[in-house]
């Protein structure tokens, strides 16, 4: 082969992803698995019996439509509206994907050119930085600082340059839980306004806000015609494997995804999107019963892991707490995860890997909550172990 590389120099760098990895260390250890973010129940029976019917019904067998099964569509716009007052047109302002990840790869590849420069608050979602390098174009990070991990607006300003195009943004924020009040996002889209930019959000943890609300950035003003606007059911309804996510925006911005979409995956999981249009229209009460339960998980787990001797940055929202393990007298994340099944028995993750600059982000670790109480509480008592 010419001694040159099988992997492209985009996706160079971007290895096994470390949910993969801390998953794999999970199931040959036996250890308790608080790192990828799945939860360790399945979501309602109604919502799965629904998914058994569709397939035994022969609805969603063969291809869908493209943009996504009408039913669904037409659920997405009801949840939009029953939540935050918002009205699209099933037709032409949603899409269905597979999957927020398919969502975020075919917004970045429909709307970029190479060498146009995305900014995103640091740390990241790891599918950001690949799918930002397999566009061609070139990520700016900006760096969300603990111990709040608020972002600094006045830095946003300063690094939009001609060549800015975009803006990628995650509320409620997979590591550190932070989720963006009403003032930032004011100030963001006056900023996207001004300078002209595309915002692409990040709202799969839309339910999972525990302090605050949740304010979709495409409802403020001069916002609905540059954002995409992306959620998934995987963590709404507790169906991660499913991977039935979607996109809501003006028609032009939907039209471009939709363009790249179809040549990703075509469409997806049909029987599937039957079940998550009834996922989406259970009433009111499940959505909330849903954030009091992961809520009263954030609380069991972040005073758990208080009390083994970590520093705990208390999420908003999402279903992750950050920590730092600088007040154990460990120094580096990685290789604190990488040891801790042996130690402990419980697999977390370094959010270092989320950051460009591993510096940042080298003493914080991530657990996820989204697990029974026993299985927290079985965690939290192994983890006092390690107190020095
Ligand atoms: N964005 C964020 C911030 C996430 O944490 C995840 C993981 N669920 C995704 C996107 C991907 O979502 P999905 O499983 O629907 O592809
Ligand atoms: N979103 C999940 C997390 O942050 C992982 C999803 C994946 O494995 N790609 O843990």
């Amino acid at each position: 082969m010419g001694g040159r590389p099988l992997l492209n120099r985009r996706l160079d760098g971007h290895g096994t992803t470390i949910f993969a990895e801390m998953s794999a260390l999970a199931l040959r250890t036996g250890a308790i698995n608080l790192g990828q973010g799945f939860p360790d129940t399945d979501g309602p029976e109604e919502v799965r019996e629904a998914a058994v019917r569709a397939l035994r019904e022969g609805r969603g067998n063969q291809y869908p439509p493209g943009p996504g099964v009408p039913e669904l569509r037409a659920a997405i716009t009801e949840h939009q509206h029953r939540f935050y007052g918002l009205d699209f047109d099933p037709d032409t302002e949603v899409l269905v994907t597979a999957g927020a990840t398919e969502a975020i790869a075919a917004t970045l590849l429909a709307l970029l050119e190479p060498g146009d420069e995305v900014i995103a608050f640091e740390p990241f979602y790891d599918s950001y930085a690949a799918c930002i390098a397999m566009a061609g174009a070139v990520r700016v990070p900006l760096t969300l600082h603990a111990p709040d991990f608020r972002p600094d607006i006045d830095a946003l300003r300063d690094a939009v340059t001609p060549r800015t195009r975009l803006l990628l943004l995650n509320s409620p924020h997979n590591p550190t839980g932070t989720v963006l009040t009403r003032e930032e996002l004011a100030a963001i889209a006056e900023l996207a306004v001004e300078r002209d930019l595309l915002v692409v959000t990040d709202e799969v943890y839309e339910h999972l806000v525990f302090d605050g609300e949740h304010v979709p950035l495409i409802s403020l003003p001069g916002m609905r015609e540059r954002t995409v606007s992306i959620s998934s059911s995987g963590k709404t309804f507790s169906f991660t494997g499913w991977k039935v996510g979607w996109v809501t925006g003006a028609p032009a911005l939907v039209t471009a995804v939709r363009t790249a979409k179809q040549y990703l995956t075509f469409v997806s999981a049909g029987p599937f999107q039957y079940a998550v249009a009834e996922a989406l229209r259970l009433p009111d009460t499940y959505f909330a019963g849903l954030t009091e339960d992961m809520r009263a998980k954030r609380d069991l787990l972040s005073g758990g892991l208080a009390d083994a001797g970590f520093g705990v940055h208390r999420p908003q929202g999402t279903y992750f707490v950050t920590t730092d393990i600088a007040p154990l007298g460990e120094k580096d994340g990685f290789a604190f995860c990488r040891a801790l099944p042996e130690r402990c028995g419980v697999v977390a993750v370094p959010n270092a890997v989320f950051y460009d600059d591993p510096d940042a982000g080298r003493t914080l670790v991530r657990f996820a909550f989204c697990k029974r109480t026993g299985v927290l509480d079985e965690a939290v008592t192994r983890l006092q172990g390690l107190a020095p």
